[in-house]
């Protein structure tokens, strides 16, 4: 049997311990607020460098815009396009897309190969959300994250580089502003 005296002084320890347990919850959403907010800051810088990126491609009906950081060093980048060597034009006479144009991320991760770089661990930082093509060579990379503006008509590459446990943001094209 536990007197009431007794009763006081667990329920008063146990008070204690839930506020310190819930003091150490704050501080760790504290820090990780404070570290959300210091990544954007570089978030929304790089994401504006993608969009200059985007200015660069050659393509009429869409101009994407992409750049792989690490460890705070632009290792690569891309815009859509056609591949080396070939015209610098995206679209037939019809206005229709040219099969061989590279996606932006595409062409960001395949620079890598032929580099000594590796995007492993990388941040992908995209104009456009990737479509289901490229969102296997985002996985297959080692891409941990991913940072973009617009959303692809098509939502399922980026569905499926979250299932895979690829970190996503969406920054909107008003809080680049
Ligand atoms: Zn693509």
């Amino acid at each position: 049997m536990i007197r009431k005296r007794e009763w006081r002084r667990l329920l008063r320890r146990e008070n204690r311990n839930s506020k310190v347990r819930i003091e150490k919850y704050e501080l760790r959403n504290w820090k990780y607020e404070i570290k959300k907010l210091s990544t954007n800051k570089f978030d929304i810088a790089y994401l504006k460098m993608a969009k200059e990126w985007a200015k660069l491609s050659y393509c009429k009906r869409k101009q994407v815009g992409a750049l792989i950081v690490k460890d705070r060093m632009i290792i690569s980048d891309g815009y859509n396009g056609t591949p080396s060597g070939f015209e610098n034009k995206c679209e037939d006479e019809e206005g229709k897309t040219h099969w061989y144009v590279l996606h932006a991320e595409a062409n960001a991760i395949l620079k890598l190969a032929s580099s000594t770089q590796s995007a492993k661990d990388a941040t992908l930082y995209l104009t456009m959300s990737p479509c289901k093509e490229c969102s296997k060579l985002v996985l297959q990379a080692g891409i941990s994250r991913l940072v973009y503006i617009d959303e692809y008509s098509d939502n399922e590459g980026v569905v499926f580089i979250k299932n895979h446990g690829i970190e996503v943001h969406r920054i909107s094209e008003e809080e680049l502003l």
